[in-house]
């Protein structure tokens, strides 16, 4: 792996470094020097951690490192802005990760999708009465897990890093360069969770590859009482041509306005078209509404070729936890994160031995692995059959009628967990799925890729 031009890289192969370089100020806490990362056993100091992102990954991943014994600093460049994201998350995350109740803006038991055609289906009719979808703004959700890191231990450096010098040698450490009040820092740390997002410097650092991204965009819209009233306990979906080629439209109510996006791959120049389309959707329910805000960001389509590489994991968007077809990721990343910090502390033995490369893959991606791909593989195969045309999205909402197949969706995106399927009723809904394409005319080449032996496995 070739190291990265940077001043500071001299401190790493000099044994006599050069204080008077601009960008060199000292860190008086840290002393890591080569001799104590040839010895496995870190006998002076505890290991050293650097997270760079502190949104639901980067806190999460931040907050087991502490809690774990491992001394370690959370990066963040932006720490009172609100990352753009429609906010939806799990029941299961709130147990999970102990979110607290007035964090959540609105708790959505009605989430009604709506066809080309305009056919509505309420998708939320099975669910309990104890279920419901929590909306939160993510600059209250991102602030609350970055303090609770914090009182773990966490020390958090509110800053933009700049670049990761990858050392050249496997004995040294990974210096993160960063800027406070316009001045240079410089931070040795020996091990590094890159949780900066879909534009990830720490990916970019380490030659980790690309990966294909959608763009979202999106306007939080404040309503008139009596309008925002309608989106109470409501979301909705629309789908078809005119509000994006390949994804979904969204309405998703918080605390006093909604927020109104739509995301694409495909046709990234024509998001704002699409952007009116949705509003031309939904015009009459937010009429007389004040666009507070519009935001943009990318949404990645795919993990990226390397997650792990030396010392250095890469978790949440960074690594490209985001599932096609709902574009779901703020779950994914806290639980990347998570379970990042805990195999960095478990291989680390509480932070009393470096940890290597094989280390991280053994703990962290082969748990990951085997928890999440299929589940990312099959949303991406339920996208390419049920969002490439109208006719498919008709399909798609038809099937969303089926209350079986509002229970099964629900248990397993509300609990992440494969929901437990009756065989007959599996076999029914396997059947009227094909029903639904076969009545929208797409019996070919897209029936094809709907193996029911894919679908048996997650029924
Ligand atoms: C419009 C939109 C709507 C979405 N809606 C939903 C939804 O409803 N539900 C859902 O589950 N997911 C949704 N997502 C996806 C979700 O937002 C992401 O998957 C999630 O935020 C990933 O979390 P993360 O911690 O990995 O990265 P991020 O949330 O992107 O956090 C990265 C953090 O790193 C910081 N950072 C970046 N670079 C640096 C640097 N060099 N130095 C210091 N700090 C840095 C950033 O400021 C940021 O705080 C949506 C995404 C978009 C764009």
């Amino acid at each position: 792996m070739a190291a990265i031009a940077h001043p500071l890289h001299s401190l790493l192969t000099s044994k006599t470094p050069n204080h008077s370089s601009p960008r060199f100020t000292p860190t008086p806490k840290l002393t890591i020097s080569a001799s104590s990362f040839s010895n496995k056993h870190l006998s002076s100091r505890k290991l050293t951690a650097a997270v760079i992102g502190g949104g639901p990954a980067g806190s999460s991943a931040a907050e087991a490192l502490a809690s774990g014994g491992i001394e370690t600093y959370l990066f963040e460049r932006a720490p009172t802005s609100a990352k753009p994201c429609g906010g939806a998350i799990p029941l299961c995350m709130l147990d999970e990760f102990s979110i607290p109740p007035d964090l959540i803006d609105r708790k959505v038991t009605h989430m009604k999708i709506i066809s080309p055609s305009n056919l509505t289906v309420d998708f939320g009719k099975t669910l309990k009465s104890h279920e419901y979808i929590s909306m939160v703004r993510r600059e209250v959700l991102d602030s609350y897990l970055r303090s609770r890191a914090e009182s773990k231990g966490v020390t958090l450096v509110k800053s933009l890093v700049t670049s990761l010098d990858v050392p050249t040698s496997p004995n040294y450490p990974y210096m993160v360069n960063y800027t406070v009040n316009n001045k240079f820092k410089s931070l040795p740390v020996d091990v590094v969770v890159g949780a900066d997002g879909a534009n990830s410097r720490v990916a970019k650092s380490i030659h980790a590859g690309d990966y294909a991204c959608a763009i979202a965009f999106q306007e939080r819209i404040r309503l008139p009482d009596d309008k925002m009233m309608y989106y109470e306990n409501l979301a909705e979906m629309y789908v078809g041509d005119d509000v994006s080629p390949d994804f979904y439209a969204w309405v998703f109510p918080k605390c006093d306005h909604v927020a109104v996006g739509t995301g694409t791959v495909c046709s990234k120049p024509n998001i704002k078209m699409y952007q009116q389309g949705i509003r031309s959707r939904v015009l009459p329910k937010i009429a007389g509404g004040k666009v507070i805000k519009v935001e943009a960001h990318p949404i990645p389509e795919h993990p990226r070729p390397v997650r792990v590489r030396g010392r250095v994991a890469l978790v949440g968007d960074a690594a490209g936890y985001v599932t096609k077809c709902s574009g779901e990721g703020i779950y994914f990343a806290a639980k990347s994160g998570r379970m990042c910090g805990e195999a960095i502390v478990k291989a680390s033995e509480g932070g009393e031995r470096m940890v290597n490369e094989s280390d991280l893959k053994r703990e962290y991606l082969k748990r990951w692995d085997s928890e999440y791909i299929t589940t990312f593989r099959f949303l991406d195969l339920l996208q390419h059959v049920f969002y490439g045309n109208n006719a498919a999205r008709e399909a798609l909402v038809e099937l969303c009628g089926d209350e079986y197949v509002q229970r099964m969706t629900f248990e397993s995106y509300l609990y992440k967990r494969l929901a437990k399927g009756n065989r007959w009723e599996d076999l029914k809904m396997v059947s009227s799925t094909i029903g639904s394409l076969i009545r929208c005319n797409l019996v070919g080449k897209e029936m094809e890729l709907f193996d029911p032996n894919v679908v048996a496995k997650f029924v």
